[in-house]
């Protein structure tokens, strides 16, 4: 999926727009969003939370048809969880 709205300055956070580092910068496989690694950490911590929450709020049969990966905060493309590894604490 390609998203519209890139960046247009290569180096801010897509998440709390502070410049990031290169050393602390993540990109996503998918989408080419770029956010600071603690932000993106902190960011897939909620986005699991949130699916836990609606996993519990949802209907035993309904469960299969949930949508429990992580999406990308800015264009909502769902990334693969194994990129995650490299900046989860
Ligand atoms: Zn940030
Ligand atoms: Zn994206």
């Amino acid at each position: 999926m390609l998203c519209l709205f890139r960046n247009m300055d290569e180096d801010v956070c897509t998440i709390c727009y502070e410049n990031v580092d290169a050393t602390d910068r993540f990109v996503t496989e998918e989408c080419g969003h770029q956010f600071g690694k603690s932000c993106m950490a902190e960011y897939i911590d909620e986005a699991r939370k949130e699916n836990e929450r609606r996993y519990h709020d949802t209907d035993d049969e309904l469960r299969p048809q949930l949508d429990m990966s992580v999406h990308c905060p800015v264009c909502r493309t769902s990334l693969n969880d194994e990129q995650f590894a490299a900046i989860e604490k």
